[in-house]
């Protein structure tokens, strides 16, 4: 057999899952993770500035399954469904819209237990080497050549592939060396909102609400959100444009004056210490969304997940989307192979038509799911209620 190699940049969800689809391709993979090991630490359960639970759907569930490994059930078991959203008015009235009339729903998992799955998937196989606190420097497409350095012991290490994957996020280096390499169409968009979680602990050894809904405070310009946790706690996200962060400073009572003002149901079951203490504690992470295309350079560079399409959070669709990818490219290695499923197999121009196609189908619908992201956050701040509170709002102001 061609002994194929291929090296992810990117120990996220998606290089990680990707590493599990080329391995049981018959790949050699070497995977490597600027960030330490996030199974050995102690408490692993915020990565980074993002989410620390994410809701996954059937665009992404299909991507586990596929693999046939048993993921797909494992990640059921540690999920939460949501059956609908349910809407939260200033007075405390809830409203329940299911999100779909035969039940399908989508499902709550905390990001690093789905990183440590899949990190355990991939590590599971023996083709598969991972290589933690290694950070990418540089890269060679043309040579099959990646330049890494170890961020603990400062040592520099070079790593040799027929081809790289780049799943190192938003703020992409690999996608930098693909620009250098490729006309690459690319665009980056802050949006005015940022975002600050909050954490309602659990009522008496319960769910302070209802954990088979995602829940929604729309109040226009803003809006809070919560997705519930298998510790019985939820994760509160508050999205708000920055100059009204900037109004309100952490360290007095502002910020409990305005979860009194628009969200006084929440205040009561987060706590008002709680409140101030995680809006002082919390970092405020900002938001954007990536378009470019291509996304590869010859038989020899991809770029995946947020890497090549990051996007606003509201349609819950970025990780899907780029589990998505994993298992677009994996079809299509598939069908040009024609035969056999071992895509390690590829000869050199039926692995550059491979990625061409990839490019050339992936990128028109990537760039749709993002901007259906960039419309849904109007829909889910305003929409969903009617433009009556909107309406309301807009007479108090003058
Ligand atoms: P990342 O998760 O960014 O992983 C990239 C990895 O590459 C990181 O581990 C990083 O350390 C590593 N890396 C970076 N640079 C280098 C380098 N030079 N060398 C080596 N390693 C490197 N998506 C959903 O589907 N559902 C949701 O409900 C959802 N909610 C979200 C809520 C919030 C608030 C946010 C911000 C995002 C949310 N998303 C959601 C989007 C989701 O988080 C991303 O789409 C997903 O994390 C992308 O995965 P990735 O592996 O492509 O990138």
């Amino acid at each position: 057999m061609t002994e194929r190699c291929v090296v992810i940049i990117g120990g996220g969800l998606v290089g990680s899952l990707s590493a599990c689809y080329f391995a049981k391709r018959g790949w050699t993979v070497k995977l490597y993770e600027k960030r330490s090991d996030i199974r050995l630490a102690e408490h692993g359960h915020l990565v980074e500035h993002r989410s620390i639970n994410l809701a996954i759907s059937e665009r992404g569930l299909s991507a586990l399954r596929r693999l046939d490994l048993g993921l797909e059930r494992r990640i059921r078991g540690l999920a939460i469904p949501m059956r609908g959203r349910m809407l939260h008015t200033v007075h405390g009235r809830q409203t329940s819209q299911a999100y779909d009339a035969f039940g399908r729903h989508i499902n709550s998992i905390g990001r690093s237990t789905l990183i440590r799955l899949l990190l355990d998937e991939a590590e599971s196989h023996k083709q598969v080497s991972m290589h933690f606190s290694h950070e990418l420097i540089s890269a060679d497409f043309d040579a099959g050549r990646v330049a890494l350095k170890n961020t603990e012991s400062g040592e520099h290490v070079t790593a040799h592939a027929d081809l790289v994957v780049g799943a190192d996020g938003a703020y992409s280096r690999v996608r930098q060396r693909l620009m250098g390499k490729v006309a690459m169409n690319y665009s980056q968009t802050y949006i005015e909102h940022g975002y600050c979680e909050f954490s309602m602990p659990p009522r008496n050894g319960a769910f302070a609400m209802d954990p088979s809904h995602l829940h929604i405070w729309p109040r226009g310009s803003f809006m809070l959100i919560a997705l519930p946790n298998l510790d019985r706690s939820f994760t509160c996200t508050l999205f708000m444009p920055w100059r009204q962060f900037d109004t309100i400073k952490p360290g007095d009572d502002a910020i409990v004056a305005f979860f009194k003002a628009h969200f006084p149901d929440a205040l009561e079951l987060i706590g008002e210490l709680h409140v101030r203490a995680e809006y002082e504690a919390n970092p405020k992470g900002s938001l954007m969304y990536i378009k470019c295309s291509p996304y590869t350079y010859k038989n020899k560079a991809i770029i995946l997940g947020d890497a090549a399409h990051a996007m606003v959070p509201f349609y819950g669709q970025g990780m899907n989307c780029g589990f998505e990818d994993v298992e677009f490219l994996d079809r299509i290695m598939l069908k040009v192979l024609g035969d056999g499923e071992q895509t390690a197999m590829l000869t050199d121009a039926q692995l550059l038509c491979a990625l061409d196609e990839y490019s050339a189908t992936r990128a028109p619908d990537a760039s749709a799911i993002v901007n259906l992201a960039l419309d849904n956050y109007v829909e889910m701040r305003s929409k969903v209620v009617g433009y009556a509170y909107i309406f309301r709002k807009h007479l108090e102001g003058l």
